[in-house]
């Protein structure tokens, strides 16, 4: 069953005895959204989100829960098409550096008005070489843009930390796999022997 043909006011009953509409234990995860018993925890039924298509779909046949969402799924349509146009794709796209320990800094610029996007701003010895839209949680952004640097730079990278001020965006609720330490030692062994 898809998102939008499922009746959340519907009650359902769990084998635990408890019995009443589904919606008051939704979980939303990254992947999937879940209805979980309130009582006993329970999984009672598991969705993929549904795609923009699905959503422009439904809302154009008269679907409530489609209308309802329509606004906020064109939202993040546009916004992850400025996202994506945004993203460096390629180590052409990078300023050649001088010196053999290269340190960038993944740092981070709040929206400077409240509809605006955020920025994840690339800096050597404190110039700006790249900005891009920040997304949130986006640690995987930042191992692809770690291996286009490495692509750039080779061996003479020796670090790239994230700023403390991009820390809170860049992780999110999402703090058990954390790629920029694992990196940051990898690539302190570039750092050449004194
Ligand atoms: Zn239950």
């Amino acid at each position: 069953m898809s998102w939008y043909e499922f009746d959340e006011n519907e009650p359902v009953e769990c084998r635990c005895g408890w019995k009443g509409p589904p919606s008051v234990g939704i979980e939303i995860y990254k992947h999937c959204f879940a209805y979980e018993c309130p009582e006993c925890g329970r999984t009672l039924a598991v969705f993929s989100p549904p795609t923009i298509e699905e959503t422009k779909k439904k809302a154009a046949e008269g679907n409530e829960k489609a209308k309802a969402e329509l606004a906020s799924a064109l939202q993040r349509e546009s916004f992850m098409d400025r996202a994506t146009a945004s993203e460096l794709t390629s180590a052409e796209q990078l300023p050649d550096l001088e010196g053999d320990e290269i340190v960038i800094e993944w740092d981070f610029e709040d929206r400077e008005d409240p509809n605006g996007d955020n920025w994840t701003v690339l800096r050597h010895e404190s110039r700006e070489i790249w900005r891009e839209i920040a997304y949130y949680e986006g640690l995987e952004r930042y191992s692809d843009v770690a291996t286009i640097l490495i692509e750039k730079y080779g061996d003479r990278l020796v670090g790239f930390p994230a700023t403390p001020a991009s820390r809170l965006y860049l992780y999110g609720d999402d703090i058990r796999n954390d790629p920029v330490r694992p990196l940051n030692e990898r690539l302190a062994r570039n750092r050449k022997e004194r």
